[in-house]
Protein backbone atom coordinates (compact mmCIF):
# COMPACT_ATOMS: atom_id res chain seq x y z
CA UNK A 1 0.00 0.00 0.00
CA UNK A 2 1.36 3.43 -0.34
CA UNK A 3 1.92 5.81 1.81
CA UNK A 4 -1.39 7.64 3.60
CA UNK A 5 -2.12 10.96 2.89
CA UNK A 6 -2.91 14.21 4.38
CA UNK A 7 -6.50 16.09 3.50
CA UNK A 8 -6.48 19.58 3.87
CA UNK A 9 -9.84 21.63 2.67
CA UNK A 10 -9.22 25.42 2.41
CA UNK A 11 -12.38 27.65 2.76
CA UNK A 12 -14.14 25.01 0.44
CA UNK A 13 -17.92 25.86 -0.78
CA UNK A 14 -19.98 24.39 -3.43
CA UNK A 15 -23.30 25.85 -4.47
CA UNK A 16 -25.98 24.21 -6.63
CA UNK A 17 -28.16 27.04 -8.38
CA UNK A 18 -29.31 29.07 -5.57
CA UNK A 19 -28.43 26.26 -2.63
CA UNK A 20 -24.99 26.62 -1.01
CA UNK A 21 -24.66 22.95 0.31
CA UNK A 22 -21.10 23.77 1.97
CA UNK A 23 -20.17 26.89 2.94
CA UNK A 24 -16.20 28.23 3.01
CA UNK A 25 -15.41 24.86 5.09
CA UNK A 26 -12.08 24.70 6.39
CA UNK A 27 -10.39 21.08 7.55
CA UNK A 28 -7.48 19.37 8.27
CA UNK A 29 -7.33 15.33 8.15
CA UNK A 30 -3.89 14.23 9.63
CA UNK A 31 -2.47 11.49 7.00
CA UNK A 32 -3.47 7.73 8.57
CA UNK A 33 -6.56 9.22 10.69
CA UNK A 34 -9.89 7.88 10.69
CA UNK A 35 -12.54 10.70 10.16
CA UNK A 36 -16.10 10.49 10.13
CA UNK A 37 -18.54 13.25 8.70
CA UNK A 38 -21.41 13.30 10.88
CA UNK A 39 -24.54 15.16 10.55
CA UNK A 40 -28.29 15.31 9.99
CA UNK A 41 -29.43 14.67 6.45
CA UNK A 42 -28.96 17.45 4.00
CA UNK A 43 -26.01 18.57 5.85
CA UNK A 44 -23.38 18.67 3.10
CA UNK A 45 -21.58 15.27 4.18
CA UNK A 46 -22.13 13.95 0.61
CA UNK A 47 -21.02 16.93 -0.96
CA UNK A 48 -18.07 17.20 0.98
CA UNK A 49 -16.82 14.11 0.35
CA UNK A 50 -17.53 14.03 -3.14
CA UNK A 51 -15.57 16.70 -3.56
CA UNK A 52 -12.28 15.51 -1.87
CA UNK A 53 -12.98 12.45 -4.12
CA UNK A 54 -12.95 14.88 -7.54
CA UNK A 55 -16.90 13.45 -8.30
CA UNK A 56 -18.13 16.74 -7.85
CA UNK A 57 -16.72 19.99 -8.64
CA UNK A 58 -15.96 22.63 -5.88
CA UNK A 59 -16.89 26.18 -6.00
CA UNK A 60 -14.58 28.24 -4.26
CA UNK A 61 -11.26 26.84 -2.25
CA UNK A 62 -8.83 24.63 -2.09
CA UNK A 63 -8.50 20.88 -1.38
CA UNK A 64 -5.02 19.69 -0.66
CA UNK A 65 -4.41 16.01 -0.40
CA UNK A 66 -0.41 15.53 0.46
CA UNK A 67 0.31 18.73 0.09
CA UNK A 68 -1.21 19.09 -3.81
CA UNK A 69 -3.70 20.90 -4.64
CA UNK A 70 -5.99 18.71 -6.04
CA UNK A 71 -8.94 21.06 -7.31
CA UNK A 72 -9.21 19.90 -11.29
CA UNK A 73 -7.54 16.63 -10.95
CA UNK A 74 -10.08 14.22 -12.10
CA UNK A 75 -11.14 11.19 -9.27
CA UNK A 76 -8.61 8.01 -11.14
CA UNK A 77 -5.31 10.75 -10.26
CA UNK A 78 -5.93 11.88 -6.61
CA UNK A 79 -4.87 8.96 -4.67
CA UNK A 80 -8.11 8.38 -3.40
CA UNK A 81 -10.63 5.49 -3.77
CA UNK A 82 -14.57 5.74 -2.83
CA UNK A 83 -16.97 3.16 -1.51
CA UNK A 84 -20.70 3.86 -2.40
CA UNK A 85 -22.98 3.36 -0.02
CA UNK A 86 -25.22 1.00 -2.50
CA UNK A 87 -21.82 -0.76 -3.08
CA UNK A 88 -22.00 -0.45 -7.00
CA UNK A 89 -20.91 -3.78 -8.04
CA UNK A 90 -21.31 -5.50 -11.52
CA UNK A 91 -23.89 -8.22 -10.96
CA UNK A 92 -22.69 -10.20 -14.37
CA UNK A 93 -19.09 -10.02 -13.19
CA UNK A 94 -17.22 -12.54 -10.25
CA UNK A 95 -16.06 -10.97 -7.47
CA UNK A 96 -12.45 -11.69 -9.27
CA UNK A 97 -13.32 -9.63 -12.20
CA UNK A 98 -15.31 -7.06 -10.05
CA UNK A 99 -12.25 -6.10 -7.73
CA UNK A 100 -10.21 -5.89 -10.88
CA UNK A 101 -11.97 -3.90 -12.90
CA UNK A 102 -10.18 -0.14 -11.93
CA UNK A 103 -6.57 -2.27 -12.99
CA UNK A 104 -8.46 -3.05 -16.14
CA UNK A 105 -9.69 0.42 -16.67
CA UNK A 106 -5.95 1.33 -16.19
CA UNK A 107 -4.77 -1.35 -18.87
CA UNK A 108 -3.18 -4.13 -16.68
CA UNK A 109 -2.79 -7.10 -18.38
CA UNK A 110 -5.31 -9.44 -17.57
CA UNK A 111 -3.00 -11.92 -15.71
CA UNK A 112 -1.21 -9.75 -13.24
CA UNK A 113 -5.19 -7.91 -12.84
CA UNK A 114 -6.57 -10.73 -12.09
CA UNK A 115 -3.71 -12.13 -9.39
CA UNK A 116 -3.62 -8.67 -7.58
CA UNK A 117 -7.65 -8.99 -7.52
CA UNK A 118 -7.18 -12.39 -6.04
CA UNK A 119 -4.84 -11.29 -3.29
CA UNK A 120 -6.99 -8.52 -2.08
CA UNK A 121 -9.88 -11.03 -2.10
CA UNK A 122 -7.70 -12.47 0.62
CA UNK A 123 -6.64 -9.75 2.60
CA UNK A 124 -10.82 -9.17 2.98
CA UNK A 125 -11.39 -13.15 3.63
CA UNK A 126 -13.38 -13.74 0.41
CA UNK A 127 -11.10 -16.22 -1.47
CA UNK A 128 -13.40 -18.63 -1.30
CA UNK A 129 -16.48 -17.04 -3.07
CA UNK A 130 -13.37 -15.71 -5.96
CA UNK A 131 -16.00 -17.06 -8.37
CA UNK A 132 -19.48 -16.24 -7.07
CA UNK A 133 -21.49 -13.27 -8.58
CA UNK A 134 -22.41 -10.28 -6.46
CA UNK A 135 -26.07 -11.36 -5.80
CA UNK A 136 -24.28 -14.94 -4.26
CA UNK A 137 -23.10 -13.14 -1.94
CA UNK A 138 -24.66 -11.70 1.89
CA UNK A 139 -24.62 -8.26 2.62
CA UNK A 140 -21.40 -8.10 4.80
CA UNK A 141 -19.66 -10.48 1.96
CA UNK A 142 -20.68 -7.82 -0.62
CA UNK A 143 -19.56 -4.80 1.55
CA UNK A 144 -16.03 -6.12 1.64
CA UNK A 145 -16.13 -7.10 -2.07
CA UNK A 146 -16.59 -2.82 -2.05
CA UNK A 147 -13.75 -2.67 -0.05
CA UNK A 148 -11.48 -4.97 -1.65
CA UNK A 149 -12.56 -3.06 -5.15
CA UNK A 150 -11.57 0.49 -3.61
CA UNK A 151 -8.64 -0.89 -2.35
CA UNK A 152 -7.21 -2.35 -5.33
CA UNK A 153 -5.93 0.61 -6.68
CA UNK A 154 -3.83 1.46 -3.77
CA UNK A 155 -5.24 4.67 -2.66
CA UNK A 156 -3.91 6.74 -0.14
CA UNK A 157 -7.00 7.66 1.81
CA UNK A 158 -9.88 5.85 1.15
CA UNK A 159 -13.53 7.68 0.87
CA UNK A 160 -16.73 5.74 2.19
CA UNK A 161 -20.42 7.25 1.95
CA UNK A 162 -22.41 5.84 4.28
CA UNK A 163 -21.14 2.21 4.49
CA UNK A 164 -22.89 0.45 6.95
CA UNK A 165 -26.57 1.75 6.05
CA UNK A 166 -27.62 -0.97 3.88
CA UNK A 167 -26.45 -3.67 6.31
CA UNK A 168 -29.09 -4.80 9.29
CA UNK A 169 -28.01 -3.67 12.78
CA UNK A 170 -26.19 -7.08 14.11
CA UNK A 171 -24.38 -7.47 10.95
CA UNK A 172 -22.90 -3.16 11.15
CA UNK A 173 -21.82 -3.30 14.44
CA UNK A 174 -19.38 -6.24 12.89
CA UNK A 175 -18.23 -4.41 10.02
CA UNK A 176 -18.16 -1.92 11.90
CA UNK A 177 -15.11 -3.58 13.81
CA UNK A 178 -13.76 -4.89 11.01
CA UNK A 179 -13.50 -1.51 9.16
CA UNK A 180 -11.82 -0.29 12.10
CA UNK A 181 -9.20 -3.12 12.49
CA UNK A 182 -8.84 -2.83 8.31
CA UNK A 183 -7.66 1.19 8.83
CA UNK A 184 -5.67 0.23 11.75
CA UNK A 185 -3.64 -2.22 10.06
CA UNK A 186 -3.32 -0.77 6.67
CA UNK A 187 -2.64 2.85 8.52
CA UNK A 188 -4.71 4.63 5.60
CA UNK A 189 -6.57 7.80 5.63
CA UNK A 190 -10.25 7.11 6.42
CA UNK A 191 -12.92 9.35 5.42
CA UNK A 192 -16.70 8.02 6.44
CA UNK A 193 -19.69 10.10 6.17
CA UNK A 194 -22.26 8.99 8.47
CA UNK A 195 -25.28 10.48 10.09
CA UNK A 196 -24.82 7.89 12.80
CA UNK A 197 -23.51 9.38 16.23
CA UNK A 198 -22.79 6.24 17.74
CA UNK A 199 -21.24 4.63 14.68
CA UNK A 200 -19.01 7.90 14.72
CA UNK A 201 -18.45 7.43 18.03
CA UNK A 202 -17.00 3.67 17.79
CA UNK A 203 -14.85 4.27 14.57
CA UNK A 204 -13.24 7.83 14.42
CA UNK A 205 -10.28 9.53 15.50
CA UNK A 206 -11.72 12.60 14.34
CA UNK A 207 -15.20 13.64 14.26
CA UNK A 208 -16.21 16.33 12.06
CA UNK A 209 -19.93 17.73 12.81
CA UNK A 210 -21.55 19.77 10.18
CA UNK A 211 -25.09 21.74 10.14
CA UNK A 212 -26.48 23.51 7.00
CA UNK A 213 -23.03 23.44 5.36
CA UNK A 214 -21.22 24.31 8.15
CA UNK A 215 -18.56 22.50 10.16
CA UNK A 216 -19.70 23.01 13.79
CA UNK A 217 -17.06 21.26 15.71
CA UNK A 218 -14.28 19.09 14.47
CA UNK A 219 -12.38 16.88 17.12
CA UNK A 220 -11.57 13.98 18.68
CA UNK A 221 -14.71 11.46 20.20
CA UNK A 222 -14.33 12.31 23.37
CA UNK A 223 -13.90 16.05 23.04
CA UNK A 224 -17.11 16.08 20.45
CA UNK A 225 -18.99 14.38 24.09
CA UNK A 226 -17.54 15.32 27.32
CA UNK A 227 -17.06 18.81 25.18
CA UNK A 228 -19.27 20.07 22.84
CA UNK A 229 -18.46 23.76 21.36
CA UNK A 230 -22.07 24.57 20.21
CA UNK A 231 -25.88 24.31 21.50
CA UNK A 232 -26.00 21.85 18.22
CA UNK A 233 -23.45 19.30 19.19
CA UNK A 234 -24.58 19.04 22.59
CA UNK A 235 -28.67 18.25 21.08
CA UNK A 236 -26.77 16.59 18.35
CA UNK A 237 -24.83 14.03 20.23
CA UNK A 238 -27.62 13.62 22.81
CA UNK A 239 -24.63 14.16 25.28
CA UNK A 240 -26.06 17.45 27.10
CA UNK A 241 -29.18 19.86 28.00
CA UNK A 242 -28.56 22.97 26.55
CA UNK A 243 -30.09 25.67 28.72
CA UNK A 244 -30.78 29.67 27.04
CA UNK A 245 -30.83 32.51 29.19
CA UNK A 246 -29.72 35.88 29.66
CA UNK A 247 -26.72 36.48 31.27
CA UNK A 248 -27.03 37.90 34.87
CA UNK A 249 -23.02 37.59 35.89
CA UNK A 250 -20.05 37.18 34.38
CA UNK A 251 -16.83 36.03 36.98
CA UNK A 252 -14.06 35.01 35.72
CA UNK A 253 -14.59 31.29 34.49
CA UNK A 254 -17.87 30.53 35.77
CA UNK A 255 -21.17 32.16 33.67
CA UNK A 256 -24.92 32.71 35.12
CA UNK A 257 -27.60 33.42 33.22
CA UNK A 258 -31.59 33.77 34.41
CA UNK A 259 -33.96 31.48 32.68
CA UNK A 260 -37.59 32.71 31.43
CA UNK A 261 -39.09 30.99 34.32
CA UNK A 262 -36.60 32.74 36.76
CA UNK A 263 -34.39 30.14 37.90
CA UNK A 264 -30.77 30.93 38.09
CA UNK A 265 -27.80 28.72 36.19
CA UNK A 266 -24.29 28.52 36.70
CA UNK A 267 -21.79 27.05 34.11
CA UNK A 268 -17.86 27.20 33.63
CA UNK A 269 -16.46 29.45 30.66
CA UNK A 270 -16.84 32.56 29.56
CA UNK A 271 -19.77 33.87 27.33
CA UNK A 272 -18.92 35.10 23.96
CA UNK A 273 -17.49 39.06 24.22
CA UNK A 274 -20.68 41.52 24.24
CA UNK A 275 -23.40 38.63 24.30
CA UNK A 276 -26.45 39.47 26.65
CA UNK A 277 -27.41 35.67 26.18
CA UNK A 278 -25.89 32.36 26.48
CA UNK A 279 -26.51 28.87 26.19
CA UNK A 280 -24.93 26.38 29.07
CA UNK A 281 -24.80 22.38 28.68
CA UNK A 282 -25.52 20.17 31.41
CA UNK A 283 -24.47 16.36 31.39
CA UNK A 284 -27.37 13.95 30.87
CA UNK A 285 -25.47 11.07 31.91
CA UNK A 286 -23.78 13.49 35.48
CA UNK A 287 -27.13 15.22 36.37
CA UNK A 288 -28.76 12.95 39.23
CA UNK A 289 -31.38 12.60 41.12
CA UNK A 290 -31.01 14.01 45.21
CA UNK A 291 -32.36 14.19 48.48
CA UNK A 292 -34.86 17.29 48.61
CA UNK A 293 -32.53 18.33 51.72
CA UNK A 294 -29.26 17.86 50.27
CA UNK A 295 -27.35 20.88 48.66
CA UNK A 296 -26.84 21.37 45.34
CA UNK A 297 -26.95 22.50 42.10
CA UNK A 298 -29.70 22.14 39.61
CA UNK A 299 -33.27 22.31 40.35
CA UNK A 300 -36.58 20.62 40.87
CA UNK A 301 -38.96 19.28 38.11
CA UNK A 302 -41.70 16.93 37.59
CA UNK A 303 -40.80 13.59 35.75
CA UNK A 304 -42.46 13.82 32.16
CA UNK A 305 -41.54 10.60 31.12
CA UNK A 306 -39.40 7.06 32.21
CA UNK A 307 -37.51 4.59 29.60
CA UNK A 308 -35.59 1.77 30.69
CA UNK A 309 -32.89 1.52 27.86
CA UNK A 310 -31.58 -1.87 29.51
CA UNK A 311 -28.10 -0.51 31.25
CA UNK A 312 -29.70 2.75 31.92
CA UNK A 313 -33.06 4.84 32.48
CA UNK A 314 -33.83 7.91 30.67
CA UNK A 315 -36.29 10.64 32.35
CA UNK A 316 -37.42 13.30 30.87
CA UNK A 317 -38.14 16.46 33.25
CA UNK A 318 -40.38 19.55 33.27
CA UNK A 319 -39.59 22.55 35.67
CA UNK A 320 -37.99 25.43 35.95
CA UNK A 321 -39.05 26.95 32.82
CA UNK A 322 -37.04 24.19 30.99
CA UNK A 323 -39.62 22.17 28.50
CA UNK A 324 -37.47 18.94 28.36
CA UNK A 325 -34.25 18.17 30.79
CA UNK A 326 -33.09 14.87 29.86
CA UNK A 327 -30.92 12.53 32.39
CA UNK A 328 -29.57 9.56 32.07
CA UNK A 329 -29.36 7.00 35.18
CA UNK A 330 -27.70 3.87 35.17
CA UNK A 331 -30.20 1.20 36.05
CA UNK A 332 -28.73 0.38 39.51
CA UNK A 333 -29.66 4.07 40.71
CA UNK A 334 -32.43 4.38 39.10
CA UNK A 335 -34.42 0.81 40.88
CA UNK A 336 -32.82 1.79 43.81
CA UNK A 337 -35.09 4.61 44.18
CA UNK A 338 -37.46 4.62 41.07
CA UNK A 339 -39.88 7.35 40.52
CA UNK A 340 -42.89 7.78 37.67
CA UNK A 341 -44.00 10.39 35.77
CA UNK A 342 -45.31 13.50 37.74
CA UNK A 343 -43.47 12.90 40.03
CA UNK A 344 -41.75 15.91 41.81
CA UNK A 345 -37.77 15.19 41.87
CA UNK A 346 -35.31 17.55 42.52
CA UNK A 347 -31.80 17.27 40.18
CA UNK A 348 -28.48 18.16 41.04
CA UNK A 349 -25.13 18.03 39.12
CA UNK A 350 -21.63 19.47 39.36
CA UNK A 351 -20.73 22.51 39.15
CA UNK A 352 -18.37 21.21 36.83
CA UNK A 353 -21.10 18.97 34.59
CA UNK A 354 -21.83 22.59 32.99
CA UNK A 355 -20.37 24.16 30.69
CA UNK A 356 -20.93 27.78 28.59
CA UNK A 357 -21.45 26.99 24.99
CA UNK A 358 -20.22 28.97 21.59
CA UNK A 359 -21.66 29.47 18.65
CA UNK A 360 -20.20 28.60 14.97
CA UNK A 361 -19.68 31.94 13.14
CA UNK A 362 -21.60 32.46 9.85
P1 LIG B 1 -25.86 14.98 3.32
O1 LIG B 1 -24.87 14.07 2.69
O2 LIG B 1 -25.37 15.58 4.59
O3 LIG B 1 -27.21 14.34 3.51
P2 LIG B 1 -25.71 16.44 0.85
O4 LIG B 1 -24.28 16.80 0.73
O5 LIG B 1 -26.18 15.28 0.03
O6 LIG B 1 -26.11 16.23 2.36
O7 LIG B 1 -26.61 17.70 0.44
C1 LIG B 1 -26.40 19.00 0.98
C2 LIG B 1 -27.38 19.98 0.33
O8 LIG B 1 -27.09 20.12 -1.04
C3 LIG B 1 -28.83 19.55 0.43
O9 LIG B 1 -29.61 20.70 0.62
C4 LIG B 1 -29.09 18.94 -0.92
O10 LIG B 1 -30.45 19.05 -1.27
C5 LIG B 1 -28.21 19.79 -1.83
N1 LIG B 1 -27.73 19.02 -3.01
C6 LIG B 1 -26.96 17.91 -2.99
N2 LIG B 1 -26.68 17.49 -4.23
C7 LIG B 1 -27.31 18.35 -5.08
C8 LIG B 1 -27.41 18.47 -6.52
N3 LIG B 1 -26.79 17.60 -7.33
N4 LIG B 1 -28.13 19.49 -6.99
C9 LIG B 1 -28.74 20.38 -6.18
N5 LIG B 1 -28.68 20.34 -4.84
C10 LIG B 1 -27.98 19.34 -4.28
Amino acid sequence: MSKAAEIELAAVSKVYGTTTAVHAISLKVPAGRYCCLLGPSGCGKSTTLRMIAGHEDITDGDIMLANKVVNGLPPARRGTAMMFQSYALFPHLDLVDNVAFSLKMQGVDKEKRRAEATEMLELMQLEPYADRRPAQLSGGQQQRVALARALITKPQALLLDEPLSALDPFLKIKMRAELKKLQTSLGMTFVHVTHSQEEAMALADLIVIMNDGRIEQAASPRDIFQKPATPFVARFMGSHNVISGRIVEQADKQTTIEVAGGHRFSALGAAEVGAETADIAVRTDHARLKDADEPGFGFTGVVANVEDLGATVKLSITGAGIEDFTILLSDADYFAKPVKSGDAVPLSWAPADAIVLGHVKS
